[in-house]
């Protein structure tokens, strides 16, 4: 009997296409996911390049993946759902990314707003996150090797700050960095217990709103 092999490489396009995201933007709406210009965003965008090949088959499962040094690529849902919580008080111009990690909510939120800063306190995750933005032609991401409790202040005020890692507190140096009417979204860690949180500036202070709960790695201090 003769053997018959797949070609190198080959077995992953079926996994990988565009159909396959396309089943993936259809779980995002039956999940409650209602702006459209972020699930289309969400279906022209390859998230199987933001993981390693070897997971490349599971880029379009509705969770978390492995990126190395601990660190996770967030659940399709959740950048779904942070991102349209960002672009529900009108598209932002100027957004700051706490915790580049893989790129891909950065990607996501390049094709969305003007503008996207980002910072990730592992240099090793930084290099490859850079590649990508290079190779996907998102010249509009700005990528900084930073404590994300320090934010970007020579680029302050941001329309919106998105935290893509879990705090105990709201970092006071990013709501100070926020534009006001601003919103900053982030998970909160409460009593063992994470809540996605919309902090909004506004003329009388702040106003801090319960999005539900989540999972996500913890926000560190300083570089790694
Ligand atoms: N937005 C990422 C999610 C990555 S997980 C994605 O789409 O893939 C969270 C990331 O936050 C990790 O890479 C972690 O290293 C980073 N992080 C944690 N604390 C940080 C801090 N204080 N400053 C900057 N980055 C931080």
């Amino acid at each position: 009997m003769i053997e018959r092999r797949m070609p190198a490489g080959s077995q992953g396009i079926g996994m990988t296409s565009k159909g396959t995201r396309a089943r993936l933007v259809d779980r995002l709406r039956d999940k409650g996911i209602k702006d459209e210009r972020v699930l289309t965003v969400m279906l022209n965008t390859p998230r199987h390049e933001f993981v390693d090949e070897a997971l490349s088959s599971r880029a379009y499962e509705d969770t978390a993946l492995p990126i190395g040094q601990s660190q996770t690529i967030s659940q399709p849902w959740i950048v779904a759902r942070m991102t349209e919580a960002l672009l529900a008080g009108g598209t932002p111009g100027k957004v700051l990314e706490v915790g580049t990690g893989s790129g891909y909510q950065a990607a996501v939120l390049a094709q969305l707003v003007k503008d996207v800063f980002t910072v990730e306190r592992i240099k090793e995750l930084l290099r490859p996150a850079r590649q990508l933005f290079h190779k996907l032609r998102l010249h509009n991401i700005h990528a900084k090797h930073a404590d994300g409790h320090i934010g970007w202040p020579s680029q302050a005020p941001f329309d919106a700050i998105i935290i893509t890692a879990a705090g105990r507190m709201i970092p006071p140096d990013l709501v100070a960095q926020l534009a006001p009417g601003g919103r900053l979204i982030m998970p909160l860690e409460e009593k063992g217990e994470q809540r996605l949180i919309m902090l909004q500036r506004t003329e009388e202070g702040e106003e801090v709103q319960d999005l539900g709960g989540v999972v996500f790695v913890p926000m560190l201090g300083g570089l790694a």
